[in-house]
């Protein structure tokens, strides 16, 4: 098979990625960053974002990792498509494997191959993604300031997102499967003392329903069976994210949802050389900025790694 050595490899082409990639380019560590199933990530798929500091007018996701991978590009960071199919930790160089037909043989690895939401897998979700279907509150929910709006999912995320939603939104409905939610006691306290949220318990979505613009109405079905619909805008997934980590099963330390183990403060995983940044890492934060920060912080990390192993 086709091998080829290089000082610093990045896997992944989030906001963490391409910090890392514009940050080990300027060291001069020839990074060599691969986009992935997903170039840009997450953030392709959500409309504006405004809450990323330096944009005052906001920036689509699009336009943001765009500008993200010229910048990395800019510095000569080497950004080629391709999906990581195979990751041999054991020893150094480590052996990762591209497409299942070219292994890179790298000195130092960041991993920053994010998460991705979890959908229900209804058709009319897809069909309204980005045009009133999001996994992302804080993303998303300024553009339905006093609309009436739906989170489904009844642990912290959703929680924190319903009252997120309703401080801008006139009504928040809560679709929860049973009939008490999953969130810890602060949590729902909260929901309990926001007078514009509607807990629906018991209640499982059906269908998502919409017209050109979007999404009007959700029609739900009740554990006993029945059905009713509301009319909202807005449809909010909070049902938990699913870290992009199978690869690295077995060889790095995972949390028991997967998200890779990091030591605090640090990048570092448990095997030295390896290092994760972004929402792979974190269950908690899940911005961009959090996750450009993080590859940053990996960057740093990887260059000291570097230098003091002369490699
Ligand atoms: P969780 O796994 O805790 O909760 C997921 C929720 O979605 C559950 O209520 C679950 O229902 C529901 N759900 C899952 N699949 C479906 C489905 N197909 N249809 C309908 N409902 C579904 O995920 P979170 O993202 O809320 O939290 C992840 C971790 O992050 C947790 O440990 C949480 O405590 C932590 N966290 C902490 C925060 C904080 O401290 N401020 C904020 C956010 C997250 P069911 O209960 O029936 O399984």
């Amino acid at each position: 098979m086709n091998t080829e050595k290089v000082r610093c490899l990045i896997i992944g082409s989030g906001p963490a990625g391409f910090t890392a990639a514009i940050y080990t380019s300027r060291a001069n560590l020839s990074p060599v960053l691969y986009e992935g199933i997903e170039p840009g990530g997450q953030l392709t798929t959500t409309t504006e974002i405004e809450n990323f500091p330096g944009y005052p007018e906001g920036i689509s996701g699009q336009a943001m990792m765009e500008d993200l991978k010229r910048q990395a590009l800019r510095f000569g960071a080497d950004v080629r498509r391709g999906t990581i199919t195979k990751a041999e930790l054991g020893s150094r160089p480590f052996r990762i494997t591209v497409d299942n037909d070219k292994v890179i043989e790298a000195e130092s690895v960041i991993i920053s191959t994010g998460a991705t939401a979890k959908y229900l897998g209804l058709e009319s979700e897809m069909r309204y993604r980005g045009a009133g279907v999001s996994a992302c509150a804080t993303c998303d929910g300024f553009f339905y300031r006093k609309k009436v709006v739906a989170v489904v999912g009844g642990g912290d995320t959703a929680c924190e997102e319903a009252t997120y939603l309703a401080s801008l939104c006139r009504k928040v409905y809560m679709i929860v499967r049973k009939d008490y939610l999953r969130a810890s006691k602060a949590m729902q306290q909260r929901v309990n003392d926001t007078e514009n949220i509607e807990v629906l318990y018991g209640c499982n979505t059906q269908e998502i329903l919409g017209d050109e613009e979007g999404v009007t109405g959700a029609r739900l079905v009740r554990n006993d069976g029945t059905t009713f619909t509301i009319d909202i805008a807005g449809f909010f997934l909070a049902i938990g994210h699913h870290p992009n980590s199978e690869l690295f099963a077995g060889q790095l330390e995972l949390d028991q949802e997967g998200y890779i183990k990091t030591v605090p403060g640090t990048s570092k995983t448990n095997i030295e050389g390896v290092f994760a940044a972004g929402d792979v890492k974190d269950p908690h934060y899940r911005q961009a900025i959090t996750a450009a920060g993080s590859g940053c912080i990996a960057a740093l990390d990887c260059e000291r790694f570097l230098l003091a192993n002369n490699a």
